[in-house]
C-alpha cells in the first residue's frame, strides 16, 4: 500500500483535514501543529478528533506526519528562543497523543554561529526534556539541505543527535528528497548507495517517513527550494524508484511541493499510478 498525501491546513480541525485528504486522493497527510510561524495552537476538540479517528480507520489511513513550526529552533543561541522550542514541542507532543501512534517531524534547527557540535548538543538536550516515556508519538528529525548554519546537513549530524537522546525508541528520521539531493546525496544516480550510507550511519530502521519534493537546484547546491514532482532536478523516474524501493515501501510519503489542491491531487494520482503493488 502506498501511503501518500500532502500538507493540509489544520485551521478547520482534524475531521476537516481527513476529509480534505480523501478529496485529494490521499491516505495520510502532514499538518502544522500550529501556525508555521509559531504562536498559540488551537484548542483540541475531542469530538472532532473522534470523528477523525473513525474516518481514518474507515479509510485505512497511514501514519500522519505532523510538522512542527518552522520558527522552532531547538539549538538557538538565545535562551528565550530555545524556551519557545521546548515549550512548543512539549505542548505539541501532548496534543499529538489525541491521535496516538503518529509522527511529529521537526527541523533540527540552526546553530547560528555556535558550531554544529553545540547545535547538536542543544537539540538533544531539548529532546531529552520533552520526550515522555508514556508517549506513543515518534519524533522525527528531518534531513536538511545544509543551508546557512542548519544542523542535520548530513546523516552523521542526525546520528550525533540521536545518540545523545536517552529515549531512542521515541525517535526516527524523515528523509526529505529535495533536502538530501541539495545536501549532496545522489538519490538520482545512486539511491542504493544513499540508502546503504543511511543504514551504516543511522540505521534504516530509524527511517520512518519521506518528504517527496523535487528540487529547483542542482545536486549538492545546499539550497532548499522545492519544485513540483517531476519538474525539477530530481525528476520523475528517480521518484518512481524511491516509492518502489523495497527498503522504502510502506513509509508515508508527504508532498511539500509548491502547489494548490488540484496540483496535489494530480501529483498524488501520478505517484499512485507509478506504484507497483505486486512487489510487496
Ligand atoms: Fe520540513
Ligand atoms: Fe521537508
Ligand atoms: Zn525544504
Amino acid at each position: 500500500m502506498l501511503y501518500i498525501g500532502s500538507h493540509i491546513s489544520a485551521s478547520k480541525g482534524y475531521e476537516a483535514m481527513g476529509k480534505q485528504a480523501l478529496k485529494l486522493g490521499a491516505n495520510t497527510f502532514a499538518f502544522f501543529t500550529r501556525n508555521p510561524r509559531g504562536g498559540k495552537a488551537k484548542a483540541i476538540d475531542e469530538e472532532d478528533v473522534k470523528r477523525f479517528l473513525a474516518l481514518s480507520e474507515e479509510h485505512s489511513f497511514g501514519k500522519l506526519v505532523a510538522h512542527a513550526p518552522y520558527t522552532l529552533n531547538a539549538c538557538a543561541a538565545k535562551e528565550d528562543i530555545r524556551r519557545f522550542a521546548r515549550e512548543t514541542m512539549a505542548d505539541d507532543l501532548l496534543r499529538m497523543e489525541f491521535t496516538p501512534g503518529n509522527y511529529y517531524n521537526f527541523h533540527p534547527g540552526s546553530h547560528v554561529g555556535q558550531g554544529s557540535d553545540m547545535g547538536i548538543k542543544l537539540t538533544a538536550e531539548i529532546l531529552n526534556e520533552v520526550l515522555k516515556p508514556e508517549q506513543t508519538t515518534t519524533v522525527l528529525l528531518e534531513t536538511m539541505s545544509g543551508k546557512g548554519s542548519e544542523i542535520g546537513r548530513n546523516f552523521e549530524e542526525l546520528q550525533k543527535i540521536l545518540e545523545k537522546v536517552e529515549q531512542k525508541e521515541k525517535m526516527g528520521v524523515c528523509l526529505d528528497t529535495c533536502h538530501v539531493w541539495d545536501g549532496g546525496y545522489d538519490i538520482v544516480n545512486d539511491l542504493d548507495g544513499v540508502l546503504d550510507t543511511f543504514d551504516k550511519v543511522i540505521g534504516l530502521e530509524r527511517l520512518k517517513a519521506i518528504h517527496m519534493n523535487d528540487s529547483m537546484n542542482p545536486f549538492d547546491s545546499h539550497k532548499d527550494r522545492h519544485e513540483k514532482i517531476g519538474e525539477g532536478q530530481i525528476g520523475l523516474s528517480a521518484m518512481e524508484r524511491i516509492i518502489n524501493h523495497p527498503k522504502l515501501k510502506g513509509l508515508p510519503v508527504i508532498l511539500e511541493t509548491p502547489n494548490d489542491d488540484a496540483g496535489w491531487a494530480k501529483e498524488i494520482a501520478l505517484l499512485k499510478s507509478l506504484y507497483r503493488q505486486e512487489d510487496l
